[in-house]
């Protein structure tokens, strides 16, 4: 018997190149207002989210053309960009994840959006799925 996993879905981050564009139409598809409009220096971008009732859409657009938003937009264009998972412990799933050969984008986790702590897995890891850890600051 499988143990439960103790992982979450908490959203999927979109690239987009105009927040205020895309804002407008996704707001529209999921019939929600947007919240937590910020900017987050530590990866370049400016984010917003809108929920549905199960996990949260993140939009994402590059503050500079040197963001690793803005390469991602100018080689595949616009869409869907990683897959977020909340976790308890994000150090010692990012440990456990190294032991096992997992490719880490970050060893230890950084400052994330609405002051959580985020880290990022490489998507050659994952199936090309790029994987963002998230968790809240204890
Ligand atoms: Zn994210």
């Amino acid at each position: 018997m499988s143990i439960p996993s103790t992982w979450q879905l908490d959203h999927i981050g979109i690239a987009v190149s105009s927040l205020n564009t895309a804002l407008k139409q996704y707001e529209i598809l999921l019939g929600t207002q947007h919240y937590g409009r910020e900017h987050v220096h530590s990866q370049g971008v400016e984010v917003a989210f809108l929920d549905t009732s199960n996990a949260r859409i993140e939009l994402l657009a590059p503050l500079s053309l040197d963001s690793s938003v803005a390469k991602f937009i100018n080689k595949r264009g616009e869409g869907m960009h990683h897959t977020a998972f909340l976790v308890n412990d994000i150090q010692s799933e990012l440990d456990r994840l190294s032991a096992l050969g997992w490719d880490l984008i970050h060893r230890q986790p950084i400052s994330g959006a609405h002051g959580k702590w985020v880290a990022f897995l490489h998507p050659k890891s994952a199936h090309a799925v790029l994987i963002e850890l998230c968790a809240y600051k204890k």
